[in-house]
């Protein structure tokens, strides 16, 4: 498989990827990839059948991050312009290595303070405290009343080493890339 379609299925990227591109971006994304990287909007809205103006509303956000780019070329005859699409490959490179280092020194520091607090959560979710602020509101969650529990760290720690992990696969991806 492409490895720039391995990159951009990972969930933390293609997370990343839509919160910058919009909820199509990633079909739009994969569609380039897989048609060679060099497409007109009309190819790839007929290809997701959808209108031409949601797939430049893409294009034009992934131009506005870099990620994507067009050549332009004008019809002697009838003087209208194409613009063909590719994505920047180095860019994409560029984006996902920015946002994996911040995500990855975050999980690091999150497992650091398992180690060294002691946090209670609500059983609803509501709330995540370290011991003090706990015991200030009694031990019940301020928006349910709930009984706030103590955090379960070796299961959350697995949580932090499986996402710890995906950014190693997606490392190991872009170094082929
Ligand atoms: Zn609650």
């Amino acid at each position: 498989m492409d490895p720039i379609l391995q990159l951009i299925e990972l969930p933390f990227v293609a997370e990343y990827l839509q919160r910058i591109g919009g909820e199509n971006a990633l079909t739009v994304m994969k569609l380039m990839v897989e048609m060679g990287n060099a497409v007109t909007d009309e190819q790839v809205a007929e290809k997701m059948g959808v209108k031409v103006t949601v797939v430049r509303a893409v294009f034009n956000r992934l131009h506005y991050w870099g990620i994507a780019d067009y050549t332009k070329e004008q019809n002697p005859e009838t003087g209208w312009w194409t613009y063909t699409w590719f994505l920047v490959k180095d860019k994409i490179k560029e984006a996902v290595i920015g946002e994996l280092e911040e995500r990855e020194s975050e999980l690091r520091q999150k497992r650091e303070e398992l180690d060294q607090f002691m946090f209670f959560v609500c059983p609803e979710g509501h709330v995540r405290e370290p011991f003090e602020v706990a015991m200030e509101y009694d031990f019940r969650c301020p928006a349910c009343g709930a009984e706030l529990q103590p955090l379960d760290v070796e299961e959350e720690k697995k949580k932090i080493d499986e996402q710890l992990d995906q950014i190693w696969r997606a490392k190991k991806i872009l170094n082929e890339i």
